[in-house]
């Protein structure tokens, strides 16, 4: 993946494509959060100043040469002053003139790649899944080279010549390389194939929400969506478990793909040097695999008191919702989520549904610009709406699409778009804040300035990080008011609104920095045998988010394999977890430091100042270190530090709500 600029983030679908890092694209995770709209966010007073990047405009101009003659947006007038009084060393020179030979090779077919890959996810045909493993094995051949393997190795051993965004790039390219070596290129047009294979599979899924009498046959076929809302709304446990345990079924299908899958990816990354094809996606971050689970293991040390009392909190509520005993464990299909990834729904009072009705979706996705634009943004440009997937299909429909919600940058210059199924309600607002986030960091860095191949988020967890951003200034209550979502007269309790806020961000986490990135490590680094892997998950759920299934689950089962990411988007959900550190500490600087704001009741929208924050750290693009970027941004290194900020009133209000209670998590 991420063989070029790509910048993504979470959630998306494309198989081959992320495997192959074509396309900019940002998969976004399942979202699921505030709401509101009604447009209009209006102007507002400016505030402090953002960060230490200069914020250049933030729409750029058609593509841009491929070297970076210019220092980087993100080069502070020190590094500026540096880079003019140097002259460029002789391996400078030649790596310059390698990448403007190279540039324009690779970047054109990640460009048909990724239209080719569009088609295939928003019309999900065999002719269109076989045009994009054919698009797939185009790109890998060009952007795997072994002339190019060697060029950027050889230049790379005299990094000190070289400029900083010069290595950046040439760092780039083999990291792309390595996604499809062209020394082994039988076993990279194998993944590939597999890759779109498992694609199309999981695309054009039907799920059978209720069978014929007797067996034989579906007499209710179902999306995702309907899966989702039903889980969401649905008081029946009897109903709730047939569907959860329908929502599993996708996951047999997908095994044996997985199973080739994961001796593929692995064979292409040992190829270059890479310990798995885990440890290849954590190089994306300067890390080892071992840096990489020693972040995510403290983040869950750190937050794991706090989501103790969000557990007991919760089963406690689920019981008496469903008039059963308070159990020790979560039985999966109590929760409004097919994962247990986030848990919606508990508390009545945030659910803003309600206001929704009667709105149309088209007016959810305006809104969502409306924020942005009112920060200073430029308006969408017209071919994100002529291009766009934004509204979903009957489920009868003859066109099949991708489910997820995802970001693309197709050109890395305007070419953006999104794919979602957007309906009138709170999660779509939340997601379609989300999107556009995703979007605007597209449209942010495609500037002359910032060489093609360093059009991408500062790492991946920044793309997902200022998309959640979005979604979480979406969902404050002052932002609700202005736009018009709720009326004036109604208050939601503060309390319930952080309470339903850590069910969705700080459930999270043990999911995406427990269940998913150690079961992924499993996967790849221990190639764990696919028959261990339906109890490795399990062990994991029950570990990480003190939650069961509702009944044995079958051995020849998978569903590990129900996770869209485990098969499109493999070994980066870490993303999400880091994303949610950085979404935090940016929320916290902005409010605090800027708008001198409470951070749980903190209105961005009109904000000039928050956009010129905001733009300096997109603008930047790769072309700096995201350890400095968030340094320089917020003052501070990566750390759960804002976000326990944030939850701060949580600890003491649980503690009263669980008084007296059993709170043992497992046994
Ligand atoms: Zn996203």
């Amino acid at each position: 993946m991420r063989p070029l600029p790509r910048p993504r983030s979470r959630q998306l679908p494309l198989g081959p494509l992320v495997a192959l890092g074509a396309v900019g694209l940002a998969i976004c995770s399942a979202g699921a959060v505030p709401a509101a709209f009604a447009a209009d966010a209006g102007g507002g007073a400016a505030g402090a100043t953002g960060v230490a990047a200069p914020a250049a405009a933030p729409r750029a101009a058609p593509a841009p040469p491929a070297t970076p003659a210019a220092a980087p947006p993100a080069a502070t007038a020190k590094g500026k002053a540096a880079r003019g009084n140097k002259r460029p060393s002789a391996t400078e020179k030649d790596a310059r003139a390698f990448l403007d030979l190279v540039v324009p090779l690779v970047i054109p077919a990640t460009t048909v790649d990724g239209d080719v890959a569009w088609t295939a996810a928003t019309d999900v045909t065999p002719e269109h899944t076989g045009a994009r493993a054919g698009a797939d094995r185009t790109l890998a051949a060009v952007s795997g080279a072994r002339v190019l393997i060697e060029r950027c190795k050889a230049l790379l051993a005299h990094e000190k010549d070289l400029d900083e965004v010069t290595a950046r790039q040439l760092r780039r390219l083999l990291l792309a390389a390595a996604e499809a070596p062209g020394t082994i290129p039988e076993v990279v047009t194998k993944r590939v194939e597999a890759e779109a294979h498992q694609a199309a599979l999981q695309d054009g899924f039907t799920f059978c929400l209720q069978g014929k009498p007797g067996g034989g046959g579906c007499a209710r076929p179902g999306s995702a969506n309907d899966i989702d809302n039903l889980l969401l709304k649905s008081r029946d446990l009897g109903e709730r478990q047939r569907i959860w345990t329908a929502s599993k079924e996708i996951g047999r299908p997908l095994k044996p793909g997985l199973v080739e899958l994961q001796k593929l990816r692995n064979q292409v990354a040992r190829e270059m040097g890479y310990s798995s094809f885990f440890g290849l996606q954590v190089a994306d971050y300067g890390m080892t695999v071992k840096e990489m689970m020693a972040l995510l293991d403290a983040t869950l040390d750190t937050t794991r008191p706090l989501y103790e009392g969000l557990h007991c909190y919760a089963k406690n509520a689920l019981a008496k919702r469903y008039g059963k005993p308070v159990p020790v464990t979560i039985p999966a299909h109590w929760i409004g989520n097919r994962w247990a990834q986030r848990w919606p729904g508990l508390i009545e009072e945030a659910n803003l549904d309600s206001y929704f009705k009667g709105a149309k979706p088209e007016t959810i996705v305006k809104s969502a610009e409306s924020f942005y634009t009112s920060l200073g943004f430029s308006p969408l440009p017209d071919s994100f709406w002529k291009k766009s997937d934004l509204y979903p299909l009957e489920a009868t429909a003859p066109r099949k699409k991708n489910a997820h919600a995802s970001a693309w940058h197709v050109d890395h210059a305007e070419d953006v778009r999104s794919l979602m199924s957007v309906e009138a309600n709170e999660q779509w607002f939340g997601t379609a804040h989300h999107e556009l986030g995703h979007i605007y960091y597209f449209l942010s860095y495609s500037r002359p300035e910032v060489p093609l191949l360093l059009r991408e988020g500062a790492n991946r967890a920044f793309h997902e990080a200022v998309g959640e951003l979005a979604r979480l200034a979406s969902s404050q209550t002052p932002y609700l008011h202005k736009v018009g979502v709720l009326p004036a007269s109604v208050n939601p309790d503060p309390k319930g609104w952080l309470l339903q806020s850590a069910l969705d961000s700080i459930v999270f986490l043990p999911f995406s920095a427990g269940t998913m990135s150690h079961f992924e490590r499993d996967l790849y680094e221990e190639e764990l045998p696919p028959a261990e892997w339906q109890k490795r998950w399990w062990e994991y759920v029950a570990r990480y988010q003190g939650v069961v299934p509702p009944a044995a689950r079958p051995d020849d089962a998978c569903d590990a394999c129900t996770k869209t990411h485990i098969n499109d988007d493999p070994a980066q959900y870490y993303d999400y977890a880091l994303a949610a550190l950085i979404k935090f500490q940016l929320h916290d600087h902005i409010c605090t430091k800027i708008l001198k704001q409470d951070v749980r009741a903190c209105d961005y929208s009109g904000q000039k100042a928050v956009g010129d924050f905001l733009r300096g750290i997109l603008a930047l693009g790769a072309t700096r270190d995201w350890r400095t970027v968030i340094k320089e941004a917020t003052g501070e290194d990566i750390s759960p530090r804002a976000l326990m900020a944030f939850y701060e009133p949580l600890v003491a209000d649980l503690a009263g709500r669980n008084a007296g209670r059993d709170c043992r998590l497992g046994q």
